[in-house]
C-alpha cells in the first residue's frame, strides 16, 4: 500500500472540456462521514475516448474541487468539491481494468488533481501496478508543486508519464498546442521527470 510506504495523506483540497458524457455510476456513492479519504476520491465524472487529452485514446478521471481558479476557466462547474461525489478509489481503478484494453492510457485532472495529492497518489500507484500510461493535469507549475515538500505529490510526479503543467491564461489560447488550454502549459515527459530536482525553485 502506498500509505505503508509514504505514511497518510492529508487531505487539502486541470482545465479540460465540458460535456463528454461517460459514465455516470451512482453506485460509486459513499457516505462521507464513513470515508477514508485516502482510499476515495472527490470525483466530477469519468469519461472514455478522449483523444483530447493526452496521447492517443484514454480514459479520463476528472476530479472534483480546484482552489487555483483561472479567469475564464472552461470548466468552473468542477471547482467546487460538492459538485462531485466522493467516491471509492477501488471503483474507479475497477472501471479502467474493465475498459482499458480499448484506450491506450488514463488522463487526470479536473479540478485541480494535486489539491487531493493522497488520492491521486494512491491511483497512480495502483495504475502503475497495472502498467497504464498515465498523463496528470494540473493548474500549478511543476516548481510550484514541489516548492510544497509534499510525499504524495513527489511519488505522483515521479510515477506519472506525462504531466501538462501551469494554469490556463485566457489570453494565450491561440495556437496554445496540442492537449494544451493555453501556451503557457507545458508538456513535461517522465524523462524530464526523472531530473526532477532541476524543477525546483
Ligand atoms: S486549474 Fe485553472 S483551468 Fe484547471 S480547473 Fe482549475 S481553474 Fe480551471
Amino acid at each position: 500500500m502506498l500509505r505503508d510506504d509514504l505514511g497518510g495523506s492529508y487531505d487539502v483540497n486541470c482545465g479540460k472540456p465540458p460535456q463528454k458524457v461517460v459514465s455516470e455510476q451512482s453506485s460509486y456513492l459513499i457516505d462521507v462521514s464513513q470515508a477514508d479519504h485516502s482510499q476515495s476520491i472527490w470525483l466530477y465524472r469519468t469519461y472514455h475516448n478522449s483523444v483530447v487529452d493526452g496521447p492517443g485514446r484514454r480514459i479520463v478521471i476528472q476530479v472534483a474541487g480546484c482552489s487555483i481558479r483561472c479567469p475564464g476557466c472552461y470548466v468552473p462547474e468542477t471547482h467546487t468539491r460538492q459538485n462531485g461525489r466522493l467516491v471509492p478509489i477501488s471503483s474507479i481503478v475497477d472501471e479502467i481494468k474493465q475498459n482499458i484494453h480499448e484506450h491506450d492510457g488514463v488522463t487526470i485532472l479536473g479540478g485541480e488533481p494535486f489539491d487531493q495529492p493522497g488520492p491521486v497518489a494512491e491511483i497512480v500507484y495502483q495504475l502503475r501496478r497495472l502498467g497504464v500510461h498515465i498523463t496528470v493535469y494540473s493548474g500549478n507549475t511543476i516548481a510550484t508543486l514541489l516548492k510544497q515538500g509534499n510525499a504524495n505529490i513527489h511519488y505522483i510526479l515521479t510515477h506519472i508519464d506525462l504531466l501538462i503543467d501551469g494554469p490556463f491564461i485566457k489570453s494565450l489560447t491561440n495556437n496554445a498546442g496540442e492537449y494544451r488550454g493555453s501556451q503557457n502549459q507545458r508538456l513535461i515527459f517522465d524523462s524530464r521527470l526523472n531530473n526532477i530536482s532541476s524543477f525546483q525553485l
